[in-house]
């Protein structure tokens, strides 16, 4: 055994070596990325399922790095939160969130995914107000997406800042909803506008289980008269399927891939939402 570890050790070094080099490059990257504006909002649509109208967009963040090309969130956003950027990265995209949804048609939403880590500061919610304020960007317009993940650790703390935001008219809804655990007691626990279906359960729709979970989901959302959006909807069938089943709000490759500012003002355009 000790040979054969000796033998791994052998052959796995240079990679881990390789592979703490890459990180230590992304995370260099990252800082330089927010110091030189590298992260940009890119929107995705969020359609009414049974009329089809648009009623808001989800902003999703990229990274242009001038090394890697277009990042996805999943790769940078861990890493802003280990290294203690995340907040910094989070207000810099919801400056240019604020500014792009001014554009739109008022009735138009905009939701921003928040880090639990930023849900740890205390001061998370009167600095999220101040960016509104001095953004003149109205606070009935923003939503903001949480995960259950946030309330393992201070509950208190988190339900008394969703409370002053949603005081000041700021919607907050429950992400990815079903994939984590415990979701029905925070359920109660929690003073919740939204709850956003995981998209693994909506794209999987034909299957006999996940219809299943998505219709018991469907009929809590009824009880607690909570509304509810349908997120991964990637083709007709899953949509009919959904149109079945209530009234959800819904977004996913079916309406399109998330697009950047400038692409988003054009459809807009051509949609009279301008
Ligand atoms: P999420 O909040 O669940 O966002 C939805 C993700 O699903 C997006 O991936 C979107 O592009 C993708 N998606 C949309 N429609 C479909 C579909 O029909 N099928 C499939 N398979 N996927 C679909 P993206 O943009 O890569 O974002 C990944 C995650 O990164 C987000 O998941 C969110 O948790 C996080 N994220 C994105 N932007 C931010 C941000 O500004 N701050 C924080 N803290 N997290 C962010
Ligand atoms: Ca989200
Ligand atoms: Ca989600
Ligand atoms: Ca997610």
């Amino acid at each position: 055994a000790k040979k054969n570890g000796k033998n791994r050790y052998f052959w796995f070094e240079p990679t881990m070596e390789n592979e703490l080099r890459f990180r230590n490059e992304l995370e260099n990257g990252i800082r330089r990325g927010l110091k030189r504006g590298e992260f940009v909002p890119f929107y995705e649509q969020q359609v009414d399922i049974s009329t089809g109208e648009l009623v808001g967009f989800e902003m999703l963040a990229r990274w242009k790095s001038p090394e890697l090309g277009l990042v996805n969130p999943d790769v940078f956003i861990p890493i802003a939160e280990e290294i203690g950027v995340i907040a910094e990265m989070s207000e810099q995209l919801m400056v240019q969130a604020f500014t792009d949804a001014q554009a739109w048609d008022s009735s138009l939403t905009l939701s921003v995914n928040i880090s639990p880590v930023q849900l740890r500061d205390p001061w998370f919610s009167q600095r999220l107000l101040k960016l509104l304020i001095e953004n003149n960007f109205p606070a009935h317009r923003l939503e903001i997406e949480v995960t259950e993940t946030c309330l393992h650790e201070n509950l208190g703390l988190v339900k008394s800042m969703i409370a002053s935001l949603r005081n000041q008219g700021v919607r907050v809804s429950l992400d990815d909803f079903g994939a984590g655990y415990s979701s029905l007691s925070q359920l109660r626990s929690l003073p919740l506008d939204r709850i956003k279906i995981d998209r693994s359960f909506v794209s999987e729709l034909r299957n006999k289980d996940s219809s299943k979970i998505v219709d018991a989901i469907i009929s809590l959302g009824d009880g607690l008269q909570m509304p509810i959006t349908a997120e991964g909807i990637e083709n007709e069938d899953i949509l009919a399927q959904l149109r079945e089943m209530g009234e959800l709000k819904g977004q996913g490759y079916h309406y399109g891939r998330p697009e950047d500012g400038s692409q988003m003002l054009e459809r807009l355009a051509e949609n009279g939402k301008l």
